[in-house]
C-alpha cells in the first residue's frame, strides 16, 4: 500500500501470560448497564435496550502507564467497567453463540469529561467529546478465556489513592455479555480486535491531577495508572 503519509500506528493491548498482542480494531461502550449507577445520574432504568457510544481505538492507554488530564474539562470522572475483547464477530449474532465471539477479559476505565456530559444531555447533543477524547480508556492486560469458562460473578472496583471509590460484581449488569453482544451486532458489524465496556456501577466521582488508580476485576485483571 502506497499512502500519501505513513499510516497510523495500531493500537494495542497486551495479554497475560502471551508474548502477542490484542490489536484494538473499535472501542464500543455500553452505557446505563448498572441501575444504582443509573439512578445515581438521574436516569431510568432500561431494560429493553442497552445505550451504546463509542471511543475511538488509540484512546487506550495500557496498564501502568500515566493518563493525562484531558484538556476542556474541570469535572475528570472514573467509570470501572469490565471490559470484553473479541476474537471473532459477525452480524446478527444469536444469543446462544454470543460467547464464543470472545476473546477475553480485563478491567477499564471509561474516563468521562462529566461537565461536557452533563451539557450535552441538557441540550440533547451527542457524547462524544465528553467521552471519546484522547487516552480516555485506560485498560489492563486481557486474560485469554481457557476452556470456554466465562466469569459469571466477579467483584469489580475502584481504589483512588487507596481508597474505595466503586465495588460492584458483575452480576449486578442489567445486560449481560451475550445480551451485549447479541444487541451490538445488529447494529455494527463486529470483528475480532474489538473492545466492548461493558458499564459501570455506582460510585462515580472525579479524578485529579497525582490520583493514583487501581482497577480489579476479580481473579481476571487489574489495572493501575496514575492521572498526570
Ligand atoms: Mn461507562
Amino acid at each position: 500500500m502506497n499512502f500519501v503519509f505513513p499510516a497510523p500506528p495500531v493500537a494495542s493491548v497486551p495479554v497475560l501470560h502471551s508474548e502477542q498482542r490484542f490489536a484494538v480494531h473499535r472501542i464500543y461502550c455500553v452505557g446505563r448497564n448498572y441501575a444504582d449507577h443509573a439512578r445515581e445520574m438521574g436516569a431510568d432504568v432500561n431494560r429493553t435496550q442497552p445505550t451504546f457510544f463509542l471511543k475511538p481505538a488509540d484512546a487506550v492507554v495500557t496498564d501502568g502507564r500515566d493518563v493525562p488530564y484531558p484538556s476542556a474539562t474541570a469535572d475528570l470522572h472514573h467509570e470501572v467497567e469490565m471490559v470484553v475483547a473479541l476474537g471473532s464477530g459477525g452480524r446478527d449474532i444469536p444469543l446462544e453463540t454470543a460467547l464464543e465471539h470472545v476473546f477475553g477479559y480485563g478491567v477499564g476505565l471509561d474516563l468521562t469529561r462529566r461537565d461536557l456530559q452533563a451539557a450535552a444531555k441538557a441540550k440533547s447533543l451527542p457524547w462524544d467529546v465528553a467521552k471519546g477524547f484522547d487516552a480516555s480508556a485506560p485498560i489492563s492486560a486481557l486474560r485469554a478465556i481457557g476452556n470456554g469458562v466465562h466469569p459469571q460473578h466477579a467483584t469489580l472496583s475502584l481504589l483512588v489513592n487507596g481508597e474505595p471509590r466503586q465495588n460492584s460484581d458483575i452480576s449486578e449488569m442489567i445486560f449481560n455479555v451475550a445480551e451485549i453482544i447479541h444487541a451490538l451486532s445488529q447494529l455494527f458489524e463486529l470483528t475480532a480486535g474489538d473492545l466492548i465496556f461493558t458499564g459501570t456501577p455506582a460510585g462515580v466521582a472525579a479524578l485529579a491531577r497525582g490520583d493514583v488508580f487501581e482497577a480489579t476485576l476479580g481473579g481476571v485483571a487489574s489495572l493501575q495508572g496514575r492521572i498526570v
